[in-house]
């Protein structure tokens, strides 16, 4: 957690981690150790885990609607969860939900609205005053504009650059927060509005919200941020979601490490690429029948 969490998030937090209650419910022991427990991410950042419901064994149970553990022994579950994963019967995944308590930037929040298959409840800048926290970046993660790749950042900003960027990240996000001040002030005037005054905030203000999502589509969503092309700031979030996944359900987790995280995706013409160099002929990308971008890609993966 870091240290300049407000004290009273971290003491709701601290009261729910104490409290316990015996249960009926199926719990994995992975997941009870995360439970409560606040990650730090970014600089202000954190993802807590409030709640789940399902294990492993859910995911068989389901899949085999029958009631009871559904299973005889771990290899067996295990073995229909990974064939559950390859043939993409994906609805038993979702008997597993997730609610997670996510505190991240703005612009990092933007990304990850778009994932519309969740629950959201969001901190309401118009009910409550946002606290004067922003992203800045470290300095290893201040890139310049990638040459190859629109979408993407590449070297590392350095010297007199990097410090201007840094400078004027955190003097307009401090201008910007005493003017938010100023305006929302009833000292001596009316003061504006929270839900017109938080308008001048910069997008790397953090906000927070409770996120709710089942399993099969918090795979859709790893799967997409955690994956290297992903923006670093929203990817060090899916990183830290994969390893509490990866304690929660780790027969599904090592099926989607193994299937979809690590797999590769291959297109009609990419098979028909591969058979040929395996039948000893030198394909190059002319004669591929592929575009500049797809045999890029190709050749990233299968080399
Ligand atoms: C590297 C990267 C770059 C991106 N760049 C851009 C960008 O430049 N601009 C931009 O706008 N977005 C961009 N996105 C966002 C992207 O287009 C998706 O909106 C986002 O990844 C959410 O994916 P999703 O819709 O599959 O997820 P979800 O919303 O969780 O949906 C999961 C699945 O449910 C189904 N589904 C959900 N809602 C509907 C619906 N209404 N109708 C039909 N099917 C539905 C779809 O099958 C979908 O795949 C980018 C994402 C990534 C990972």
């Amino acid at each position: 957690m870091p240290t300049d969490q407000s004290p009273r998030i971290e003491d709701e937090i601290a009261e729910a981690r104490a409290a316990q209650v015996p249960t009926r419910r199926a719990v994995s022991p992975g997941m009870e150790a995360r439970l409560y427990t606040a990650h730090p991410v970014l600089d202000h950042g954190f993802v807590r885990v409030v709640d789940y419901m399902g294990d492993d064994s859910a995911i068989c149970q389901a899949a085999r609607v029958s009631y009871g553990k559904g299973t005889k022994s771990v290899s067996n579950d295990t073995g229909l969860i990974r064939y559950l994963m390859r043939h993409w019967h994906s609805t038993p995944f979702e008997m597993c939900e997730v609610k997670l308590h996510v505190k991240l930037p703005v612009f990092v929040a933007r990304q990850w609205i778009r994932h519309r298959t969740a629950n959201v409840n969001e901190y309401s800048a118009r009910y409550s005053i946002l606290d004067r926290e922003f992203y800045i970046p470290r300095g290893e993660d201040l890139a310049a504009q990638s040459v190859v790749n629109n979408q993407g950042r590449g070297e590392t900003l350095t010297g007199a650059e990097a410090q201007r960027v840094l400078d004027w990240l955190r003097e307009d996000s401090d201008r910007a927060y005493d003017h938010y001040e100023a305006m929302i002030s009833q000292d001596g005037q009316q003061g504006l509005a929270r839900e017109l005054a938080r308008m001048n905030l910069p997008a790397n203000i953090y906000t927070q919200w409770y996120w709710k999502v089942d399993l099969h589509n918090l795979f859709h969503f790893l799967r997409l941020r955690a994956d290297a092309h992903a923006q670093y700031e929203i990817r060090v979030y899916a990183e830290i979601l994969c390893e509490i996944v990866r304690d929660w359900v780790p027969a599904a987790y090592s099926a989607f490490e193994d299937y979809r995280l690590g797999g590769a995706q291959l297109s009609a013409k990419g098979v028909e690429v591969l058979k040929r160099r395996l039948a000893g002929e030198e394909v190059s990308e002319e004669s591929s029948g592929m575009s500049k971008g797809e045999w890029r890609e190709f050749v990233g993966v299968w080399g």
